[in-house]
Order: structure tokens, then C-alpha cells, then sequence
């Protein structure tokens, strides 16, 4: 078996880590021996979104984002039609952000989304930046769970129809939040740095998973041994007295 990964602006759009999410896949991917490939894409390179079984966009602060938005609003019929063959989503915090309908940033400079979604992101409230550790629960294809990760950002997200998860502690889309990230069948976007897989190899189970889908249909995964990342997940959710 093999996933075809397209690492959009990866020299761009990488906050805290965002690459680690990449790495993480990869190793899950060859301790199974399922093959995968990965394309680096940045401004103005050529990519059919619709040729990958995943598409990975990480997060970046505003400036990045104002670098990248038009370049990324470019791609949307292809970012479509990848969404229309089944190719899986994860997006990361100001990659998550562009998905929905507008970013206003602090300074009041709005930049226009792809609008795929209905959720839009407001920076307008510089009291209330959103930073620090969270953990969630999430309820994701059928599996429910604890993940962690870090989050740091101005824009408070709104208007989200399906959230990733509910915030145990931490903000999540909005300052001091009961909700956190976007989900479907397909996409998963998100706040959490960390980065978000390393800590949390039930998602990147689940996202390897939903990129095999395309090809192969339902896959079960064989089982890793996750004893370190479990515990480095139970280690922070103490600290954060959630568990
Ligand atoms: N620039 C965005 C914000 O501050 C995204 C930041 C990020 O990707 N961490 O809201």
C-alpha cells in the first residue's frame, strides 16, 4: 500500500513544529510498510491537489498567511476536486483558519479565505490571545479520546459548524472556549501545534487511515507500540488536571 502526501507551503506555513506532523506520519506509515510519498509544494509551483491522498497545511502567523493567501486561493477548484475524490485534510491553525471564510488580523486587514467552510476568524480582540497548553476530547470516526497539544493564536474562530473536539482545558476557537478546530468525514482542522501527532498517535492513526481510504477502502491498521507517546500524553494531561 502507498499515500501520497502534498505538503502545502511547507517552507512558509511551519509554527512550533507543524513539520513533526509530516515525520510522524512517515514513520507510521514505513513501520507498517505502507509506503508514502511526500511533496513539498510552496508559492506558485505547480501541484493537482486531486492526485493526493492527503493534504497537509500548517500553521503561520499572520504575516505567512498574508504572504500565502492569494497563491492558496488560486488552488481552491483544485483543492476541490481533491475534497470531491476523497483526498483527507489537516490543517493546522492559520492553515485552518484559511479554510473558512476571512481572516481579520489585528490591524483590521481582512484577507479572504478559500470559503469552503462557513467558520470565519476575527484578531480584533488583543486582550484575549489565545496561548498556552490544551487538551481536548474528540469523537472521531467512531473513537473517542484525550489529545494535547499547544496552541497560540490571536484569531478567535466562529460561526463552526462541526468542531474537532471539546476543550477540557485551554482556549480552542475562541478565548476560553467550550469548542476547538473544524472535523468531517474528511478533514480535521486545528489549533493544536505541538506538534499535534507526536502526543496524539490516535490522530495520525486516523489520518493515515482516511488517506488510505481512497484507494484501498476501509484499512484496519496494524497496531504500534505507543507506550512513550502515550505517556507523554498522560504526563500533560496531569499537569493540565484533566486526568
Ligand atoms: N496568525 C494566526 C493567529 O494568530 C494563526 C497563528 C498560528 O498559526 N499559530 O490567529
Amino acid at each position: 500500500m502507498k499515500i501520497r502526501i502534498l505538503w502545502m507551503y511547507h517552507d512558509l506555513m511551519d509554527l512550533y513544529g507543524d513539520k513533526g506532523n509530516i515525520q510522524v506520519l512517515k514513520t507510521r506509515c514505513e513501520k507498517r510498510g505502507i509506503e508514502c510519498e511526500i511533496k513539498t509544494v510552496s508559492l506558485g509551483e505547480r501541484a493537482d491537489c486531486q492526485e493526493y491522498d492527503l493534504f497537509f497545511l500548517g500553521g503561520g502567523a499572520d504575516l505567512e498567511q498574508t504572504i500565502i493567501y492569494e497563491d492558496l486561493l488560486k488552488r481552491k477548484d483544485s483543492i476541490l476536486e481533491a475534497k470531491a475524490s476523497g483526498t483527507a485534510f489537516l490543517l493546522i491553525c492559520g492553515g485552518y483558519q484559511l479554510f473558512g471564510q476571512y481572516y481579520l488580523d489585528q490591524d483590521g486587514k481582512k484577507i479572504d479565505g478559500l470559503g469552503i467552510y462557513d467558520y470565519f476568524t476575527e484578531s480584533t480582540d488583543r486582550d484575549h490571545r489565545c496561548i498556552g497548553n490544551i487538551a481536548v476530547e474528540a469523537e472521531l470516526d467512531g473513537r473517542r479520546f484525550k489529545a494535547v497539544g499547544f496552541e497560540n493564536h490571536g484569531g478567535q474562530t466562529k460561526n463552526v459548524g462541526s468542531p474537532f473536539a471539546k476543550v477540557l482545558k485551554g482556549h480552542g476557537n475562541t478565548y476560553k472556549g467550550m469548542y476547538e478546530g473544524y472535523a468531517d468525514a474528511q478533514v480535521i482542522g486545528t489549533y493544536m501545534h505541538g506538534p499535534l501527532l507526536p502526543k496524539n498517535p490516535m490522530i495520525a492513526d486516523i489520518v493515515i487511515t482516511r488517506a488510505l481510504k481512497r484507494h484501498y477502502g476501509e484499512v484496519t491498521l496494524e497496531a504500534l507500540d505507543d507506550t512513550l507517546e502515550n505517556r507523554a500524553r498522560e504526563v500533560m494531561l496531569k499537569r493540565l488536571g484533566v486526568q
